[in-house]
């Protein structure tokens, strides 16, 4: 079986998608890493995006100026067009890629995916699982963990789909608005339903 687990910034979608991992002994994936380590030097993200941008956010040891490239993310978003254009579809085979692994050995896989509705991929998973918290809380504890401004939290938020739209949209919904302890509880429980699914033979995928 495969999961997406997803949300908005800073709703709590790492949390609550390692806490998955580890109740359902499944392996796991962060899609934001893979996106990262594509772009190192020497791997194929990396070389198709100096394909597209050359050497324009190149530092001088050849590796990418990720501040850089941040700012004209932000600023530009033909420039973040042409990033996730190179990068998605390559994170994607891997995701599927690892899938087929994981299949052959008998393991279940849980993905964080923070686009996961915006990219249309949710037919990619058996189950999709939302990851919610009011936005205010949403804030608050990115600001408190990354120190972005209120303008930037606001500028990333407003990229991506109202969470409450991705609710919707959801197989389940993690409520991680309270403490550790009642998120913990919610995916204890998640995680023994999926596993009757899965022992029902109710799992697609
Ligand atoms: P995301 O992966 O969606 O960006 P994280 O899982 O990194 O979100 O959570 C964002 C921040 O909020 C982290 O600093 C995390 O430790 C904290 N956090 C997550 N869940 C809770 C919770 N239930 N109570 C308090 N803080 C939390």
């Amino acid at each position: 079986m495969n999961i997406a687990v997803t949300g908005g910034l800073g709703s709590g979608k790492s949390t609550a998608s390692r806490i998955l991992a580890v109740a359902m002994s499944a392996e796991h994936l962060d899609v934001d890493e893979l996106c990262r380590q594509q772009m190192h030097p020497g791997n194929l993200g990396f070389k198709q995006f100096v394909e597209v941008f050359g050497n324009r956010y190149l530092l001088p040891d050849g590796s990418i100026n990720r501040q850089l490239l941040r700012q004209a993310v932000f600023a530009d978003s033909r420039v973040k067009n042409d990033l996730e254009k190179i990068l998605h579809p390559i994170v994607q085979r891997q995701v599927a890629e690892y899938y087929v692994q994981c299949l052959a050995a008998g393991k279940r896989l849980v993905v964080e995916v923070p686009l996961l509705f915006e990219v249309g991929w949710q037919h990619d998973f058996a189950v999709c699982v939302v990851v919610y918290v009011s936005e205010e809380l949403c804030f608050n504890r990115v600001a408190a963990r990354d120190g972005f401004t209120a303008d930037a939290i606001q500028r990333i938020c407003a990229a991506q789909l109202p969470l409450s739209e991705k609710c919707k949209s959801a197989d389940f919904v993690v409520d991680n608005s309270g403490t550790f302890v009642s998120t913990v509880k919610q995916i204890a429980w998640l995680g023994e339903k999926l596993l009757g699914r899965e022992s029902d033979g109710k799992c697609a995928k």
